[in-house]
């Protein structure tokens, strides 16, 4: 993945305490801060640094560093820790004016009771059991969508529940400063596609921007036979290359055309700042082919796309692409495309028109060449590959009016249960948990799409954490899923976000 999210982002660590203390214990707890901190940096789990700032001791001083952390591009959020008592009106001043993610890490800088030698000295200083319970309390009514994580700061359960929080943030900071280019509007009639952009960008901040798909076409025209030269030579050299494709066959002009398509849009993308786009086949202009083989090679480097107008999607996957950044596996855009209802156990066959992300396969794709029934343009080219097995999970934004929803299902991507000789797409099978049946039915009462995000990359625990960051409803499909329990969570949170929305 080439796309990077903010190279320079930074995690900012504040240690709460107060004056009362003196100069000696005070000294104690910025050494012993400044371990916790050496030590999450040091476990590598975490992706972004860490850094330590000076011990919190006043209201002003809190409510400073709480203003300059809002402001500051490189801070993606803020970790609190109260080592001592802090007490919690000093941080109202502060709390209020911080606009970024924050994890209230409940720790101490002793994993063990030093049972034989504990003294009034120790006990003045290892204060965090009641300390982060004053600093909850304030949390709690300012109600500001942080994540509390317990546990001794070097226990790698403890250290990976902050790395899963950090990459939500690296997920929400990529929302805040993503820009998307789409290429025509939604598929006429599609009623999940659609939604109201501007309420999309007052809660996740990323903007949608619309251009004529001749915009893009003129920008393609622009190509020259030697950019072309260079990047057939890169296809040929990465994927099986179907006879005729390859330089000598019948159809290499439309391989050449392909690449012209991935290089006019990867200039017009990058001369924007967009790193996400769509495409709708229904609205294509002069382009003579679905784009299909440039879209999976964008989204390969970290672009979010979706199909037919859908910018939800596609600002989903690049968040999703974003949050995975240096973790095994892949994410793509994906569709429910039909069923195995059985023998066996019952599967989901998932792929698209064409615009699958070969991040999801391990293997070599192989780039070929078929007519599409529908569009009405020249056949286009595609890569095409099955999905390496993995557990993943696939998600959906849905925009239901008056607020957002997400989605997600856990799911187990597996071998197919026979070859599938004539598929001219790149697809994945999978077993959504805990079933087909309960799956779907629940999916279905949420009002989830049929295109998602499917990532075998990041967990369930960095899209909860987003969600909260968000302040957006996530209804999670898994193993302990009850469609009756999971009609009533349907209903209480429609309740839920009603009042907490005020009048
Ligand atoms: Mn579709």
């Amino acid at each position: 993945m080439t796309l990077q999210s903010n190279p320079s982002a930074e995690i900012w660590f504040f240690t709460g305490s107060q004056s009362l203390y003196g100069d000696e214990t005070l000294r104690q707890v910025a050494e012993q801060s400044q371990e916790v901190v050496r030590t999450l940096n040091l476990a590598g789990a975490i992706p972004v640094k860490i850094i330590w700032k000076p011990v919190l001791k006043t209201p002003e001083a809190i409510k400073q560093i709480c203003l300059e952390a809002s402001s500051n591009q490189n801070c993606i959020g803020v970790i609190t820790w109260m080592h001592t008592f802090s007490p919690s009106k000093m941080w109202i001043g502060g709390l209020i004016n911080l606009s970024k993610p924050l994890l209230h890490l409940h720790t101490q800088a002793n994993a063990q009771l030093p049972w034989d030698s504990i003294d009034m000295d120790f006990m003045n200083l290892n204060q965090a059991a009641h300390g982060d319970r004053e600093h909850g309390h304030i949390q709690s009514r300012i109600n500001n969508g942080r994540k509390i994580v317990v546990g001794h700061f070097a226990d790698p359960v403890v250290i990976n529940r902050i790395a899963n929080w950090v990459r939500a943030a690296i997920g929400w900071d990529t929302s805040q400063t993503l820009k998307m280019a789409r290429f025509g509007d939604n598929m006429r009639s599609v009623a999940v596609t659609d939604g109201d952009k501007t309420s999309a960008q007052m809660r996740f901040g990323f903007s949608v921007e619309a251009y004529g798909i001749n915009d893009l076409a003129a920008e393609i025209s622009q190509v020259t036979e030697a950019e072309i030269d260079d990047l057939v030579l890169e296809y040929l050299q990465t994927y099986d290359v179907v006879e005729s494709l390859q330089p000598k066959g019948d159809l290499h002009h439309s391989l050449r055309y392909a690449a012209s398509i991935e290089i006019g849009m990867r200039k017009f993308l990058t001369r924007g700042g967009f790193s996400a786009f769509t495409t709708n086949f229904e609205d294509l202009g002069s382009l003579r082919q679905l784009p299909g083989l440039a879209v999976q090679r964008l989204m390969a480097d970290g672009y979010g796309f979706g199909g037919e107008g859908d910018w939800k999607t596609s600002a989903l996957l690049r968040i999703v692409k974003s949050m995975s950044v240096g973790l095994p596996g892949g994410t793509s855009f994906m569709e429910d495309y039909t069923y195995h209802f059985g023998p066996g156990e019952p599967k989901v066959l998932g792929a698209h028109m064409l615009e699958v992300c070969p991040s999801i396969t391990t293997g070599k794709a192989k780039c070929e060449i078929h007519p599409l029934g529908i569009g009405g343009k020249e056949d286009p080219v595609r890569l095409v590959f099955a999905a390496t097995p993995a557990p993943g999970m696939v998600i959906s934004l849905t925009d239901l009016g008056e607020r957002f929803r997400l989605i997600a299902n856990e799911i187990e991507i597996v071998e197919s249960d026979q070859p599938l000789p004539k598929l001219p797409v790149a697809h994945a099978v999978w077993k959504p948990l805990p079933s087909l049946s309960t799956s779907a039915e629940c999916w279905i009462y949420a009002g989830g799409s049929h295109h998602t995000v499917l990532t075998t990359a990041v967990g369930a625990e960095v899209l909860r954490d987003f969600a909260e960051i968000a302040g957006v409803e996530l209804l999670s499909i898994g193993v302990k899923t009850d469609p009756i329990e999971f009609r009533k969570e349907v209903r209480w949170n429609a309740s839920y976000f009603k009042l907490s929305s005020g009048v």
